[in-house]
């Protein structure tokens, strides 16, 4: 592969154009119908299209690998754990040299899952939790139950999955009241607790002005418990992460992801596939390629065209990144389609 034609992207110091995260949604099926994410009415399931398969994953890894690094892949959803076949899957993948390889998960069906996880390769985790309170996260989730969670969450550590980052979205008048008691949780747990800025996407949209709370002042109101000191992050991370000592003496890591107040355009090196088999390459942008078609035709040019697709939907986002507005976001796509 010839390295000097690979990309007509920008490249500024902080932008490797041949080194990528990938986020790849396995299904956009959920146990739950959280407020923020599931649009009303649900959309039937069974109205979209299947998930890729196993085979068709590996083919799209290995034909970004004929030219990409992949330093990063997060296996997403929908729930992830609602595919039977995800420890093949991690299995499979595990073999491919992508050096760090977690999954995001509701956490409702990890009890029964962490330890075949484990056995599969799988190292750590991201599980979300936006609410200790039983009855705030049936609220929040409509069908969850915050005990399963919580199982979950004990059974990813008793695996040693090393770190468990429990991942919370604050909502106005919803839960912002318990941000320091669910960090107190997590941190007693020895997990890395995020927070996480509500975007205007899916269901969000349209209760989003009266929902939203900047990190900003998601740190203030844990200022008055916690001592933060920031941590260098590599450039391409979505997160802005500190040690915290409480002042009951817990330390840990607490870091904030801010999509909406502080977009991290120009350092995304991130592109998602979703269940269905379209990349895309932005959040904001809802700039999209099937690439369904491509796998489906079985062309001795698949690798070729997968990584056209690839670096269009990259380049398309960086150009955007040079005059993106914050606050609007065009993705079309349900989160659970995405993967988040
Ligand atoms: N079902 C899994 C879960 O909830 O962790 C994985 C998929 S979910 C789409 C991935 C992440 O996206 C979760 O942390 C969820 O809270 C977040 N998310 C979904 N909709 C969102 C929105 N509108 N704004 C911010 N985060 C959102
Ligand atoms: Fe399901 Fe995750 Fe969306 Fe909640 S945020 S509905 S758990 S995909």
């Amino acid at each position: 592969m010839n390295r000097s034609k690979q990309s007509s992207l920008p490249i500024n110091d902080q932008f490797d154009p041949t080194r990528i995260s990938l986020r790849l949604s396995v299904t956009e099926k959920c146990q739950l119908r959280c407020c923020y994410c599931m649009p009303e009415p649900v959309r039937h399931d069974d109205n979209s299209l299947p998930p890729l398969s196993k085979e068709e994953i590996r083919q799209v890894i290995g034909s970004l690998q004929s030219y990409y690094r992949i330093s990063k892949l997060q296996l997403t959803g929908g729930d992830p754990l609602v595919r039977a076949d995800l420890g093949e899957i991690i299995k499979s993948l595990s073999c491919e040299q992508i050096p760090d390889i977690s999954l995001t998960t509701n956490g409702q069906a990890l009890k029964q899952w962490a330890k075949r996880l484990q056995e599969s390769g799988l190292n750590r985790m991201n599980i979300s939790l936006d609410s200790i309170d039983r009855d705030r996260f049936r609220r929040i989730t409509k069908t969850g139950d915050l005990h399963k969670t919580i199982e979950g969450i004990e059974a990813a550590i008793e695996q040693k999955m090393q770190p468990v980052k429990l991942n919370t979205v604050v909502m106005r008048g919803v839960n912002e009241e318990e941000i320091a008691d669910i960090a107190d949780f997590g941190l007693s747990r020895g997990c890395q607790v995020r927070f996480l800025e509500l975007m205007p996407i899916g269901a969000a949209s349209r209760r989003f002005e009266t929902l939203y709370v900047s990190s900003s002042e998601v740190k203030t109101r844990l200022s008055r418990e916690f001592h933060f000191s920031p941590l260098p992050d590599s450039p391409a991370s979505s997160s802005v992460n500190y040690t915290v000592v409480s002042k009951t003496g817990l330390t840990g890591v607490i870091g904030f992801i801010s999509p909406y107040s502080a977009p991290f355009c120009s350092r995304c090196n991130r592109l998602r596939l979703t269940s269905s088999g379209r990349f895309v390459g932005c959040l904001k942008l809802g700039n999209s390629i099937d690439i369904r078609s491509i796998l489906e035709s079985e062309s001795p040019s698949t690798d070729r065209l997968i990584v056209e697709a690839a670096k269009k939907v990259l380049s398309q986002k960086q150009n955007a990144a040079v005059s993106s507005n914050t606050s609007s976001f065009q993705s079309k796509e349900i989160m659970a389609a995405i993967g988040g």
